[in-house]
C-alpha cells in the first residue's frame, strides 16, 4: 500500500492524537498547548520533579508540531505517533490512516452489533 505522507500530515491533527492517548493539557494559550511529556522515558524523570515541569511538552495546534523542553524530542504528528508507539514510520502512517478513517464518521462511531441469531419459531405447533 502506497502512503501519501504529505496528505497524511495535512489531515492528522497532533492535538487530536494526544487527546486520544489521554494527554492532559496543563496550559493552553491560543494555538500553543502545554502539558507533561507523553513519552514514558521522559515522564519518569518528571515524576520526581517539581510540578512546574509537568508542562515541558509544547504542542502547536495549527502547525501540528510538538517539542519537549525536557527530553528535547520534537517533530510533527506522524513522527510523534511513530516515536510514541515505537514503530516504523510506515506502520505509524498506516495506524494514522486507520484512526482518520474511524474518526471521519462521527455519526456512526461504532458499527451496530451483528444481528443476534434467534432460534426460529417452531414451524408447526405440536399436534393436538
Ligand atoms: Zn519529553
Amino acid at each position: 500500500m502506497k502512503i501519501d505522507y504529505g496528505e497524511l500530515k495535512r489531515r492528522v491533527r497532533l492535538h487530536e492524537l494526544l487527546e486520544r492517548i489521554g494527554w492532559t493539557i496543563t496550559e493552553g494559550r491560543g494555538e500553543q498547548l502545554r502539558g507533561p511529556c507523553p513519552f514514558p522515558a521522559c515522564n519518569a524523570n518528571l515524576a520526581s520533579a517539581n510540578k512546574a515541569r509537568r508542562r515541558t511538552f509544547s504542542v502547536h495546534r495549527g502547525k501540528s508540531v510538538y517539542r519537549c523542553f525536557s527530553c528535547g524530542c520534537s517533530g510533527n504528528a506522524l513522527e510523534f505517533w511513530q516515536a510514541y508507539r515505537g514503530i516504523s514510520l510506515y506502520e505509524a502512517a498506516l495506524e494514522l490512516l486507520q484512526i482518520l478513517e474511524t474518526s471521519n464518521h462521527p455519526s456512526s462511531p461504532s458499527k451496530p452489533p451483528p444481528p443476534q441469531h434467534h432460534y426460529s419459531q417452531p414451524a408447526k405447533l405440536a399436534d393436538s
